[in-house]
């Protein structure tokens, strides 16, 4: 644990206790700070209560008497509107802070050499966090890795100027950091997403520039038109940023993707770096984005080309994300649970051929039609859920398809047609473009499912 020092002594009003928030109240507590938790729920307070916090109602609560709040990132800072306790800490004019914030006050304070990757981004936050992590770990150092990918940032080992910190953030996250200041910063993609939860897009763009404009050292895509502009505004102050580009491999300076190979560019001379082909938890245009990014973190540690080498090749992926699951001959089985819209399906159609594509569950707006240019991809489909009868209109005439029902019957009638087939690589592919609620608890659930039959498929030599 991160002991919250920096507020020894300080009362501190907090709200949130699901998730980091429990976390947090630790942190400051044995940092000797005064808490004052409270959560709306009453089985969050009782386990608050149980770990020796004592929730105080912070509707009834004298707000003057705290010196900062620290609210959860899932509760609304500004949009659709500022929660309760937001207008309570404006009015009394108490600090609003996450524990992101907390971290970074007390790195500066006890360790201000340690690095600090920050990543941000609206696709690739998780895949380009782990994979960052893992390459720096291929390079022997000691790593910890957290924030919106899973271990609250609180949680991570204590502060030592050797400890790599490789944290992903959310846009709720960077907006309760006002004094966000990684030594780099690195910044994916932007594209309209949640814009619902964040006001406009001018917005949305504002909070996550939040997380580069202060980095040591920035890492920013170019390949938008949103994180281009962010890019320039950071060359234009004369700031250390690196560009990096899947989309424009003739970029002069910076890091580019060029076919399979990542490439450094300095002044047009290239000098190629790795080498993606075959790196199965890399596959895709995407994945190509997400590792270049990545060794753009690794800064001068990238000239030891063999080290990133082996350590993208030994990249395990992330489960429910394109993830490989096993092979039965010649048959691939790739669980993409996590693909809950069109967009992220489309991720995957583009990176296979001769797809047997389980699809199906709570559809989003739009459906599968966005992805119809890509249906020439897909063998055959197999419907499941709630959407079965939306996806078979969009897919009559166009793709093969049948009604499947559930994802048990839907996996073994696609690897029964994969077997029969002709195709060099066929693809049992789960990329379902829905959300899971209607069978499912959620998408792990759903992916951890699929990964049951394929175990079963595949130790019964395939389906009868
Ligand atoms: P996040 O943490 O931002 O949600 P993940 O790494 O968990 O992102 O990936 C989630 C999904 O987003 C993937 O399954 C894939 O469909 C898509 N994706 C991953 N990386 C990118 C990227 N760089 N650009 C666009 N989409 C991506």
């Amino acid at each position: 644990m991160i002991a919250a020092t920096t507020f020894a002594g300080k009362r501190v009003a907090l709200f949130g206790l699901g998730g980091s928030g429990l976390a947090t109240a630790f942190a400051l507590k044995a940092g000797g700070a005064i808490v004052a938790v409270w959560d709306d729920n009453l089985v969050a307070r009782e386990k608050a209560e149980a770990e020796g916090f004592a929730p105080v109602d912070l509707a009834d609560a004298d707000w003057s008497q705290f010196s900062s709040f620290v609210l959860s990132p899932g509760v609304p800072l500004t949009h659709p509107e500022p929660h309760w306790t937001v207008k309570k800490a404006q009015a009394a004019g108490v600090e609003i802070i996450g524990d992101v914030e907390i971290f970074c006050r007390e790195r500066r304070e006890h360790a201000p050499a340690a690095p600090f990757v920050a990543i941000t981004g609206t696709n690739g936050k998780s895949t380009t966090t782990a994979l960052t992590a893992h390459l720096f770990r291929t390079f022997g150092k000691d790593v910890q890795m957290g924030g919106n990918i899973g271990t609250p940032i609180l949680s991570l080992a204590p502060l030592s100027d050797e400890r790599v910190y490789v944290i992903e953030l959310s846009t709720f996250q960077i907006d309760l950091t006002p004094t966000l200041d990684p030594s780099v910063g690195l910044l994916l993609n932007l594209t309209p997403d949640h814009i619902d939860r964040h006001g406009t897009m001018e917005h949305y763009a504002a909070i996550k520039e939040r997380l580069v404009a202060a980095a040591e050292r920035a890492v920013i895509s170019v390949d938008d038109h949103f994180v281009r502009e962010i890019a320039e505004r950071r060359f234009a102050a004369g700031r250390e940023t690196i560009a990096m580009s899947v989309a424009h491999p003739e970029l002069a300076d910076g890091l580019v993707v060029q076919g399979v190979t990542i490439e450094h560019r300095s002044a047009r001379v290239s000098t190629p770096i790795a080498d993606l082909s075959g790196i199965a938890s890399l596959r895709g245009a995407h994945n190509a984005q997400n590792a270049v990014a990545a060794v753009a973190a690794l800064g001068d540690l990238a000239s030891d080309h063999a080290r990133v080498q082996a350590g993208l090749c030994s990249f395990p992926g992330l489960a429910h994300r394109m993830e490989n699951i096993g092979s039965l001959g010649r048959i691939l089985f790739v669980n993409d649970s996590k693909a809950t819209n069109a967009d992220a399906a489309e991720k995957a159609l583009l990176s296979y051929n001769d797809i047997f594509w389980i699809i199906g569950g709570k559809s989003k707006e739009g459906g599968i039609e966005p992805l119809r240019p890509l249906f020439g991809r897909v063998a055959k489909a197999y419907l499941i859920g709630a959407a079965t009868e939306d996806f078979a209109r969009t897919l009559e005439g166009a793709v093969a398809y049948e009604r499947c029902g559930t994802l048990d019957v839907a996996a073994r009638a696609a690897a029964r047609d994969a077997a029969r087939s002709q195709a060099q690589e066929p693809v049992v592919l789960l990329s379902p473009a829905c959300a899971s609620y209607d069978q499912f608890p959620n998408f792990e659930k759903r992916g951890d499912a699929f990964r049951s039959v394929v175990v079963e498929i595949i130790s019964n030599g395939g389906v009868s």
